[in-house]
């Protein structure tokens, strides 16, 4: 038989191998790192056995399922020493998961950070033995017999369900423990490393993720070959922490989540809600300077709107269940669109008053499964900076031009450079999800390809990424932690005005329909503060800051003075706090650290004296003594600037 490698290479054999053993011819290096397998293209155990001609690639932690693969190893050694430590706990499911792997337990107590410590020694234990795993399979009622006699029903249930999809029931044995499996292992406890992998967390779960299932407790974990690999994951995992919107949105008083009010309906505090009104002004003012005017419409529609906009058929999964009144079924809106639709609609437009360009910060409300909600970057009600560009054919250059224009406006004066534009296109093959009208396609994809070559911009084309209406630009960012995500975006629509009967008289007399450009620049208000809030760690810039100034009287008697000084400072429009507890000094400073206020200023006996205030920057600290009209002038600066 011939077996082909990776590399093109191919190596030739008289009788059956297992793929280890082909492995090993290979290299023993390659052997050493091999966790699993590639059988043509399937992801296989190394134990399998080849007999006839295949493609062989082998899998190391560097590939994603080799990695996957390792992390399974190190989740059935957990279950090993939770069953050696608990032997009363049922094993439920323990898969490898994209960052390490977990297993779920029915046991009657929750775990402690002592009890995962102590699973933790007995797993190096058990990686200290060096069990081999054997991997065997058994016809279904043996299998069952198996699982009944070690008294772990879920298995069983399990079972139950592989043998009616007529699936082959396997199990991989290490030791005394045996544990329901596909695979693929590694061959020995050994080979996972011992000092690197650790327990990360422990939370409740359900079986089958059914909340109103059993309640099962949860361990995470992650395995890695190296320790340095593992050192780089916990520090990054602690920075992640340590960035994380939710935690220094609490911290910073910015917004709060409550269960009575609603999962994943966030709440807005003073401070939070004066970031919020700072960027909405910025962008809805620099929207107006683009010759866009801006609406109001209600965060409900009748499911009628939706049907004629399609999102009835189409999203009914991500949007609330409707809800009847009177003779009206009305539905929180997932997204505005259908609401500007009817606005153009509401005017008779000619080419002369085209473009038209309708904004909205508008409040929108999608149902997130409970489990994916994240503070403010994934909630159930969002707003989004949302517009919609209704233009004659000839116009979608220059108004898409206009809109890249200003994103990167946006981007400048909000200093993000770590961006990445993905042009998608339509899969000309996919005659199913793009409706047929080959010009059209062709005409509008070079069109935005023409202006981003005209802007020379770097980016990157997906074909079949676009939205079966149309092509769109992403504009994706790298946040500090966490994965990319699409910030900014313009998409065309030839669709919905045609759904929504949308006219212009050209011309010629006669009526044609508008393209619309659905865009937005931050995206939804709400994430797109997460992503600020995790870039600067709370220490926004100057122009940003809920709280720009903290005026700190050294004694009681300083405050008269203080309060003097901070009302020249709000004449000027800054936004300022005055710290009028009767702390000693070195106490207010380290709590307005902590507040990561931009500009601290001290005054004292000396400052009264000579008519100045003493200045200390989130930046350099002790700045000395100035006078309020110096500081006033310099702050103005900055905010105009909006200096980073
Ligand atoms: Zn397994
Ligand atoms: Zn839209």
């Amino acid at each position: 038989m011939k077996i082909t490698l990776k590399d093109g290479s191919i190596l030739e054999y008289a009788e059956a191998k297992t793929a280890a053993d082909i492995t090993r011819d290979i290299s023993m290096g390659l052997f050493r790192n091999a966790t699993a397998c590639k059988i043509d293209g399937a992801v296989s155990d190394l134990r399998t056995v080849i007999d006839g001609d295949c493609a062989l690639e082998v899998l190391t932690f560097d590939d994603e399922d080799g990695k996957r693969t390792y992390n399974h190893t190190a989740s059935h050694i957990m279950a090993q020493a939770v069953k050696r430590l608990y032997p009363d706990a049922k094993l439920t499911i323990g898969p490898a998961i994209e960052n390490g792997f977990y297993y779920d337990f029915d046991v009657e107590n929750t775990f402690s950070p002592e009890d995962l410590d102590k699973i933790e020694a007995e797993m190096k234990n058990i990686i200290k033995e060096n069990l081999e795993l054997e991997r065997f399979e058994l016809p279904a009622p043996e299998a069952i017999a198996l699982m009944e006699s070690k008294n772990e029903p879920y298995k069983v249930e399990l079972i139950k369900e592989h043998a009616d999809k007529g699936e082959a029931i396997s199990f991989y044995k290490q030791g005394e423990f045996t544990e329901l499996c596909a695979g693929p292992h590694v061959f020995k406890t050994g080979q996972i490393k011992h000092n690197a992998f650790k327990l990360i967390s422990n939370n409740a779960a359900y079986w089958r993720g059914d909340s109103k299932g059993k309640a099962l407790q949860r361990i995470y974990g992650i395995a890695f070959p190296k320790k340095e690999q593992l050192d780089e994951y916990l520090r990054k995992l602690e920075e992640a922490k340590m960035r994380d919107h939710r935690k220094l949105g609490h911290d910073l008083e910015l917004f709060m989540t409550d269960e009575l009010v609603g999962k994943g309906m966030p709440m807005f505090l003073p401070k939070g809600y004066t970031l919020w009104r700072i960027l909405e002004d910025y962008i809805r003012d620099k929207e107006i300077k683009s010759g866009y005017q801006h609406v109001l419409t209600p965060c409900v529609g009748t499911v009628d709107l939706y049907k004629t906009s399609g999102h009835w058929e189409h999203y009914q999964n991500n949007m609330f269940p409707a809800m009847e009144v009177e003779d009206e079924t009305y539905v929180l809106r997932p997204m505005n669109c259908p609401h500007h639709m009817r606005i153009y609609a509401n005017t008779r437009h000619s080419y002369r008053n085209l473009p038209v360009r309708i904004g909205e910060i508008a409040h929108d409300f999608r149902f997130e499964a409970s489990g994916t909600l994240k503070g403010i970057e994934r909630g159930r009600h969002f707003c989004q900076n949302d517009a919609h560009l209704f233009v004659t054919p000839e116009q979608i250059k220059d108004e898409f031009a206009k809109v890249v224009d200003l994103i990167f406006e946006t981007y400048k004066d909000f200093g993000i450079t770590d961006y990445r534009c993905v042009l998608s296109l339509r899969d000309p093959a996919d005659t199913e999800k793009y409706h047929q009208d080959d010009e059209m396609w062709d005409t509008a994809e070079n069109a935005l390809r023409e202006v981003l070559n005209d802007l020379d911009l770097d980016y990157t084309e997906e074909i079949g990424e676009a939205a079966f209406y149309g092509p769109k630009l992403d504009v994706n960012v790298k946040p500090a932690v966490g994965a990319e995500y699409t910030l900014s975006t313009c998409q065309l629509d030839f669709c919905l005005p045609a759904k929504f009967n949308l006219t212009y008289i050209d011309k010629d007399n006669t009526a044609h329909t508008p393209v619309v450009l659905h865009r937005a620049i931050l995206g939804s208000l709400d994430r797109f503060m997460a992503y600020l809030i995790e870039e600067t760690m709370g220490a926004f810039p100057t122009w940003l800051a809920p709280v720009q100034v903290k005026f700190l009287p050294i004694a009681d008697r300083h405050q008269d003075y203080a309060r003097e000084m901070m009302e020249k400072l709000e004449a000027a429009g800054v936004r300022c706090e005055l710290d009028d507890r009767s702390e000693k000094i070195g106490f207010k400073i380290r709590s307005a650290q902590m507040e990561k206020i931009p500009y601290m200023i001290l005054v004292g006996d000396k400052d009264i004296e000579a008519n100045t205030i003493s200045v200390r920057s989130r930046k350099n600290g002790d700045e000395g003594a100035t006078s309020i009209d110096e500081f006033v002038a310099r702050i103005k600066n900055e905010i105009e600037e909006k200096a980073k």
